[in-house]
Parts: C-alpha cells; structure tokens; sequence
C-alpha cells in the first residue's frame, strides 16, 4: 500500500496506462488508507467505496479495450463536499442537508467522472464554508496530518488533510477568500484558485456566489496543474462562467522558470500578527526568486487594508440571500413537521436547528447590511472598496508577472484557539482575501517548516486573471529548487500516521 500512496497523480496515471498497476488496485490503496486513518483524521464526511470501486473497474476495462485513457484516468480523488454528487450524499459540512442525495451531478463532479478520475468520497468542510479551521463543520473537525490536536485550515480542512495524510493524491476545494490555499498551506500542500468563473460553479453549493470558485488541490504542482486542466473551462450552466480557452496550466507546469519575470511584494502583507517563522520562510523563499533569475519589485496598495472589512460584509450579504433556499419546503432537514404549525414556524425552526453559530452569525449580519437604510453605508461602501482592490491589482501587474506573499500569517493552530474568537478566526485569511475580491488567480505551495513549531508555511503567488499559467510557471521552478534544497519533498517530512 505505501509505495502506491506515496505516488503523484501523474505517476499513478502513467503506470494505468502503461499497465504496472491497475486503476483498482490504486483505488483500493487508498480506501485502505483511509479506513487505517481516518479515525483519527476524519477528513471524510462520506466514503464511496462501491462507487470508486465501480468507477475504478470502468478505467480498467476502457484500457483493456485498448481505449486511449485521460492524463488522471483511474487517480483518486477526495471531493469537497460542496459539490453535488448523483446518487450521493451533499451535505455542505451541514445539519441542514443532512441525509440530502443530490439528484444531479454539478459540472465539475461530470468532469471529473468524464476524465475517469476515480472520486473516493465527500470531504469535511466548515458548514457552508464559512470557516478557516475546519471546525464549524456540523459533523465535527478535521485533524491536521502534521499534529492532529491542530487545525488543517478552512474551510477545505478535509480536502487539504486527505492530501497530506496520503488518503488521496488529488483534492477538489472551492476558495471564496482562501479555502482552497489557506489549508494547503497548513497542510503542506498545493492548492489554486482559479480565476473566477474558470471553474464552473453549477453544482456548488453557493457561499457568495461572486466570490465563490471550485479549484485543484495536490501535493505537487504538476498534479494540481493536471487537475486544473481536467475542470476548467466555458460552462453555458453557469452564466459567470468564462468564455475564453483555459490557461495553458499543465504546459506551464512542465517548464517551470522564472527567468527575467518581475515579482511583486506588496508592503500591505506584512507586519503585526505575521509569525517568526512564516516570515523567515516568506524571506528565503523572495531570495530564492532571485537567485533563480526574477527581479523583485516593491509595491504599494493601500487599499488592501480595507480587503477584510470589504468581505466581511460582501460575503455575508450575499450568504444572507443565497441561505434562503433552506427553507424545509424542498429539501434537506425538517422540523417540526409533525404538529400543527404553520409553514414560516417550521422553516423557522428548522433554521434555528439546522444551522451552526458561524452561519448564523453571517446571516444576520448580511441581513444587517442589506437592510434598507444601511445598505449605501455597508454593502455599498464595501463594493467601492472592491473597486478599488481592483484598481490596486491593475496597477500592480502593469509593474509585475506575479505577486507574492505568506498564504497565511502563522502555522497551524490548536483546535480550540480561536472558536470563540471569530474575529481572530477572520484573520487567518488576510492574505489571500483580496485575490477573490477582484477576481484573479492564485496558488499556495509550502515553503519549508517553520522553525519554532516544525509546522508548514505556505509561499502565495498571485496571477492577474485569466493568467493562471503564470502561478504554475513560477510554482514549479520554486518547487523543483526547494526539492533540489531540500532532497526531498516537504511532505516526505509528515509523521506517517502509523
Ligand atoms: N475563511 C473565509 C470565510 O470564512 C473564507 C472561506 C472560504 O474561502 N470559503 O469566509
């Protein structure tokens, strides 16, 4: 089992194609992975083992065919349980849908059965991703591979985790103010947000609906670019998808360099709150750009400082009107159905029991925002603001190729920290806010361990939009350095689990 595991996608498709192994016996790694670790991980919500079996043994037979396989053809894969799955369950880390069979596929979920990538299961998740630990997830958090008393990041906690405990060499995450970058970067992983409307998002349980954005995750860059390729692209189902070719990511991927490119370091993502050890590994990592032939250039963009304020308001409102669906009228929990209320006191308890503090919390504060009165001074300021982070990013990338940063302020932190701190909590996402709030694309890679926890730092590099070859450009040629550095990859590093 271990020496499958430990595999890349990349190498694992290889050896289905060439024959070494089957998609079954890869498949059949990995549930074994999972059902020795996950107990003590719990990065899963669901486990479709006949599904991924019956998807596994499709692969196997196409080949035996003589049939011409995808690039990730018979690789497993861990869902973000925010995607709906046919046939099974979608829970979107909530009491709300619990028990909830989708009867449709969302676009990505299609994609990747179409590939024949083999989808092992649905990952724990923050309820409706609203979360940056993984911990308001309904259902109970997800531990972190590195020390299972921490957190694994949010709110993809369970993707993220399923990665870096060697559950799965693939992961889908969904990023609508770091999600998708921010465990990867606790984890010690590689994760992307695409640009925005690159991904589909028919069939993702929406959060804020124009932040919101599905991406890859992986343990190397290539393999995350591999993903990338198989679920992007022009969805007529979802009107903000874009119309334009997808990037050339897996080409970019292959030929990593940053030779002559201009990178940005933006002054505002810096200063109080950063860590020690995050900023050393930020510093080493600016040094590496240089020696392997990029000019650094320093950038200001005052407008950054108000990103988080701008989404705490943004992201709620539009949470606020996307959660009125859940109403006990047409799907998910119920309550008290059995007595003799009217139909606004059943929604209205099912509400009340159906969703968790955090989302509540969002609700009424979006709610707040939107009321009329209010509106102009909150949800109108904020989408001014948005307008100007835009403008700051513009004129950033007349100057640079890519920006780059910390993914996150500090390391993992203890489950329990910061519950009941929501605003700490909040924190956790001041670098990688701004990038959904004006549209582009951005990665997170580890760069190294921090030296006072031993615990991954992950390095952001940001891509204006439609530009999301960039990041894999840049991404590789830093990884392949690192590995040289290093010897090994950061991963190789992570205690086993037993
Ligand atoms: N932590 C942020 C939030 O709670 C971002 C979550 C996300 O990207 N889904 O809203």
């Amino acid at each position: 089992m271990w020496d499958i595991i430990r595999l890349t996608a990349a190498r694992i498709a290889e050896k289905i194609a060439a024959g070494e192994l089957t998609a079954v016996e890869v498949t059949e790694a990995h549930l074994a992975r999972i059902e020795a670790t996950d107990e003590k991980v719990h990065a899963f919500l669901h486990v479709d083992r006949e599904g991924a079996l019956a998807q596994a043994r499709a692969v196997d037979a196409q080949r035996g065919r003589g049939e011409k396989l995808g690039p990730l053809a018979g690789v497993p894969l861990a869902l973000k349980d925010a995607f709906t799955t046919v046939g099974i369950p979608t829970t979107c880390g909530s009491k709300v849908l619990e028990g909830w069979i989708p009867p449709y596929d969302a676009t990505l979920t299609r994609k990747l059965k179409e590939a024949g990538v083999v989808i092992l299961g649905k990952t724990n998740m923050d309820e409706f991703a609203m979360g940056s630990s993984t911990e308001n997830s309904a259902y109970g958090p997800t531990g972190n591979p590195w020390d299972l008393n921490r957190v694994p990041g949010g709110s993809g906690g369970g993707s993220a985790a399923a990665l870096a405990a060697f559950q799965a060499p693939l992961a889908v995450g969904t990023d609508t103010g770091g999600s998708i970058r921010q465990p990867a970067a606790l984890t010690g992983t590689v994760g992307v947000k695409p640009t925005y409307g690159g991904v589909s998002r028919y069939g993702l349980i929406a959060y804020s609906s124009s932040l919101d954005q599905g991406g890859p995750c992986a343990r190397t860059v290539l393999d995350t670019a591999l993903l990338h390729e198989v679920i992007a692209g022009h969805d007529p189902l979802d009107s903000t998808s874009i119309d334009v070719p997808v990037p050339p990511v897996v080409e970019a991927a292959r030929s990593g360099s940053v030779e002559g490119m201009r990178v940005g370091i933006v002054k505002q993502f810096a200063g109080e709150g950063y860590q020690d050890g995050v900023i050393l590994r930020f510093e080493e990592s600016v040094e590496l750009l240089k020696e392997l032939g990029a000019e650094i250039v320093e950038l200001d963009c005052p407008s950054f400082d108000l990103a988080m304020a701008a989404y705490y308001l943004i992201a709620p409102s539009e949470a606020s009107s996307n959660l009125a669906r859940f109403d006990a009228m047409r799907y998910g929990l119920r309550v008290g159905d059995d007595t003799a209320l009217s139909a606004q006191e059943v929604t209205a308890l099912t509400r009340e029991a159906g969703f968790g503090p955090e989302v509540k919390r969002r609700i009424i504060l979006g709610t707040y925002a939107l009321s009329s009165g209010y509106y102009d001074a909150y949800y109108g300021s904020a989408q001014k603001v948005r307008t100007l982070i835009m403008r700051d990013f513009d004129r950033a990338f007349a100057e640079v190729d890519v920006i780059v940063s910390p993914t996150m302020p500090t390391t993992a932190f203890p489950i329990g920290e910061r519950v009941d701190d929501p605003l700490a909590m909040y924190l956790a996402d001041l670098c990688t806010i701004p990038t959904n709030l004006a549209g582009n694309s951005a990665m997170s890679l580890p760069c190294g361990l921090a030296p006072e926890d031993g615990l991954p730092v992950g390095l952001q590099i940001i891509a204006p939009a439609t530009k999301d070859d960039r990041l894999y450009r840049v991404g590789a040629a830093v990884e392949a350095a690192f590995v040289r550095r290093w010897g090994r990859p950061l991963l190789d590093e992570a205690p086993s689990l037993g």
